[in-house]
């Protein structure tokens, strides 16, 4: 059932010339910092903004004739699917829940999908999911545990290791896992011994709590600078759950502040635009969480950011997010 390498391959054909051969560029600021080659794979340079289109147009390209595509995602996966199924006149459902930012909604919404926005978490959204493919036979495509998603987002892996084959380590920001899984999987299989280091947020770290627990575990929900990292690895996890906890060296944790940090950095000194999730690599590297042992590589996920937040990050001002102020921070240059 769990995806392989050929599985990587059949998934780079499918998408190739429409969600491919993104840049991997190098950050001088960060190897300096490093002190080791560091390079930034830009996914955020994706048609939709985020590397989820990689998996939904590999898993809708494995749905038969079907009444339609339906998920329950935080944002940039629903987007994925909407474009995909677009693309091949599917009609798409996108359930998600009141946490998600109102750019992103807006962003499914314009790709042609219905929206539908269910409860406070990931799990009342799911339940609706489960619904339409009850009511109205629509088909779910699972935001990371999908074999098909983990194998298009494991293309990011064979991407990163073709253009640079001496990569030592890979840093992957880690939610529900698919990207984590399916790069790792990808990756290890080329070069068995390459280190694959999955990073999160420290609030709300579900696959890092589950991998502790043996098993699946629920955590609370709380609003993040890093919001596509947010929500569940479903306690009924078959792949992601596994491959993530077979795979990774290690799992590695950043906070908030550090996070606003990190987004300064790949502002300021790399001048790229790109979400909360996308620098928990540098962040882990900035605070010394991560030491580096050769040319390493992080994937920056996603740019489909809320344009206020990202202007009070990158002039300096305090953030709330929820019952917790992040207390503002200039960078200096
Ligand atoms: C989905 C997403 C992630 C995490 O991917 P998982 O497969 O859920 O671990 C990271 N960054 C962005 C921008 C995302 O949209």
């Amino acid at each position: 059932m769990q995806p392989v390498l050929a599985d990587v391959y059949a998934a780079a054909q499918v998408i190739r010339g429409l969600a491919d051969g993104t840049p991997l560029v190098p950050s001088p600021y960060m190897s300096v910092q490093a002190g080791a080659d560091f390079l930034l794979k830009l996914e955020n340079m994706q048609p939709i903004g985020a590397f989820k289109l990689r998996g939904a147009l590999n898993a809708v390209a494995g749905v038969g004739e079907a009444a339609g595509v339906t998920c329950c995602s935080t944002g940039n996966h629903g987007r994925g699917v909407a474009y995909a199924a677009r693309a091949r006149g599917m009609r798409a459902v996108i359930c998600m829940s009141e946490l998600v930012p109102q750019a992103k909604v807006d962003g499914i919404r314009a790709l042609g999908a219905e929206v539908r926005i269910i409860g406070q978490s990931q799990d009342d959204a799911q339940a609706e999911v489960e619904r339409l493919v009850r009511d109205e036979g629509l088909t779910e495509i699972s935001p990371f545990d999908d074999p098909l998603v983990i194998a298009g987002q494991a293309t990011i892996g064979l991407e990163m290791l073709a253009a640079r084959p001496d990569l030592d380590t890979l840093l992957v920001p880690l939610s529900g896992g698919g990207l984590a899984a399916g790069v790792a999987m990808a990756a290890k299989a080329i070069k068995p011994g390459i280190r694959v280091i999955g990073i999160t947020m420290d609030r709300g770290a579900a696959m890092h709590q589950s991998i502790k627990a043996g098993k699946p575990v629920e955590v609370e929900e709380y609003p993040s600078l890093a919001d596509s990292l947010g929500g569940g690895i479903g306690m009924h996890n078959r792949l992601s759950f596994p491959m993530c906890r077979d795979l990774l060296d290690d799992i590695v944790l950043v906070s908030e502040e550090e996070i606003y940090r990190a987004m300064q950095v790949l502002y300021y000194e790399d001048r790229i635009v790109a979400e909360g999730a996308c620098v928990v690599g540098l962040a882990a590297v900035l605070t010394g969480k991560v030491k580096l042992t050769g040319p390493t590589a992080t994937i920056v996920t996603g740019r489909n950011l809320d344009m206020d937040m990202f202007t009070r990050v990158m002039t300096g001002q305090d953030i709330r997010l929820g019952d917790k102020v992040i207390n503002g921070v200039k960078y200096d240059t």
